[in-house]
């Protein structure tokens, strides 16, 4: 299928800001947000086929096997993956394609070759990282020290991206983003 659109990837450790900085870009008519499929449990308010395509393992591993997957990894302990048709059929149409992958997704499709804007959404410091993550009370302790843990490694990761968003203030990053995409 011929491209008209573009692949836009942020990845950055877990509580950086990448969801917030996601939904304000798809204010954008222009853009549209890759719904990746996911063995995790839903967080109160996520929807199903929205935020996610909560599926279960079972049903993960199925379109792993059929090739469905462009990209997909293991992450905090649940299977997230990204579905390779609707990525197709909004690069043709012409659409901004979001996704909003871990660092070993983005070496996935890195790997692959696949032409995109990579985006590394990074923490002003570790220590307001562990504050948004308390803050935002999606997680429970235990889980939020994993999350804080595996974001120092994933944090050496982001020299392998095309820009790196310091994300601080969050209308001067939603502003960086859009004009790295070219939505001004
Ligand atoms: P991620 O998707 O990267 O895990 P979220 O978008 O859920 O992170 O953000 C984590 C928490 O930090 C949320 O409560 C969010 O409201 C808050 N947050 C995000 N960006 C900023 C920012 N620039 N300044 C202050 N708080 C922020
Ligand atoms: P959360 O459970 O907080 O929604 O997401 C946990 C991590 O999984 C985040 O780093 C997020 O970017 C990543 N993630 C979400 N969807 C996908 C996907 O389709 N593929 C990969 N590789 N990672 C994903």
């Amino acid at each position: 299928m011929p491209r008209k659109g573009q692949m836009v990837v942020m990845s950055g450790p877990s509580g950086a800001g990448k969801s917030t900085l996601c939904k304000l870009l798809l204010q954008d008519p222009r853009v549209k947000f890759s719904v990746s499929a996911t063995t995790r449990q839903p967080r109160a308010g996520e929807v199903d086929g929205r935020d996610y395509h909560f599926i279960v393992p079972e049903q993960f591993r199925a379109l792993i096997r059929e090739g469905a997957f462009i990209e997909h990894a293991e992450v905090h302990g649940n299977l997230y993956g990204t579905l390779r048709r609707p990525m197709d059929e909004a690069l043709a149409r012409g659409e901004i394609y979001l996704l909003e992958i871990d660092v070993q997704g983005a070496n996935q499709l890195k790997a692959l070759g696949e032409p995109g804007l990579y985006v590394f959404v990074a923490p002003p410091d570790f220590e307001t990282l562990r504050r948004r993550l308390v803050g935002r009370a999606t997680d429970v302790p235990e889980v939020i020290e994993r999350r804080l843990k595996k974001a120092e490694d994933e944090y050496r990761e982001r020299v392998k991206y095309d820009h790196v968003v310091i994300n601080d203030d969050l209308q001067s990053s939603l502003q960086q983003i859009r004009s790295l995409v070219g939505l001004d």
